[in-house]
């Protein structure tokens, strides 16, 4: 018997299929860490036959996983051909990306100093704490996200929300972490990290603007070689 879903259903939905997607989750994470570790080159097609049997699964949670990496821009849907990893970012969008993080996350970074609370500061801080370089594939996938989480925790502290959203709408860090995959890169983030949360933790906001500065224009210059014309 088909039930009418109401309005309530509705709204409930996102929160029913959050806690049964565990298992489609971790299809979406290998599939992301092979695209953001190149294993699966840029602009490629996608074989979902090819994906259920290397790992073990019905296409259903593969075909899951593709939309939900379709909806943050690593995958795209062409007609025809399927799924396709997307292309890398060219130097104009790569220009565009860091002009608009330069515009935002240093600003934020001075709110933060400013306005988080004591609680803010200390997940930030741990956050930054758990956040290792490593030379595999699966560790500089993980560096990637805690990057992105880490910024946005900032943009979070600054106590605009829609500062927070224009940058989690960017998705900024899987596509520049994309470019490159070389532990050069998690090494001296780190070190520019640790710069930005001093100033975070003595309250500063000149300087935390000015280290979140620095750390966006260094990342710049590692990725910038290695964008597309
Ligand atoms: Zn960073």
């Amino acid at each position: 018997m088909a039930t009418k879903e109401s309005v309530q259903d509705v709204a409930l939905r996102p929160r029913r299929v959050k806690r049964s997607s565990g298992f489609v989750e971790e299809v979406f994470e290998i599939i992301r860490a092979d695209i953001m570790s190149l294993r699966i080159p840029p602009d490629t097609r996608i074989s979902i036959d090819n994906l259920a049997r290397e790992l073990g699964v019905s296409q259903t949670p593969i075909r899951e996983a593709l939309s939900m990496l379709e909806a943050i821009g690593l995958v795209t849907r062409r007609r025809f051909a399927g799924y396709c990893s997307a292309p890398q970012l060219n130097t104009r969008q790569l220009d565009e990306l860091y002009e608009l993080r330069l515009l935002i996350e240093p600003y934020a970074a001075a709110r933060a100093a400013e306005r988080m609370s004591a609680a803010q500061l200390e997940q930030i801080r741990e956050l930054a704490r758990t956040m290792e370089p490593g030379e595999s594939r699966t560790s500089y996938d993980r560096f990637a996200v805690q990057d992105s989480e880490l910024h946005d925790l900032i943009a979070g502290a600054s106590g605009n929300h829609l500062i927070q959203d224009s940058l989690a709408r960017l998705h900024a860090h899987l596509h520049i972490f994309r470019l490159r995959f070389h532990s050069d890169v998690t090494i001296e983030a780190c070190s520019e990290h640790a710069a930005l949360i001093d100033a975070l933790t003595r309250r500063s906001p000149l300087e935390a603007e000015a280290a979140m500065r620095l750390h966006i224009e260094k990342s710049y210059k590692r990725m910038i070689p290695f964008a597309q014309d």
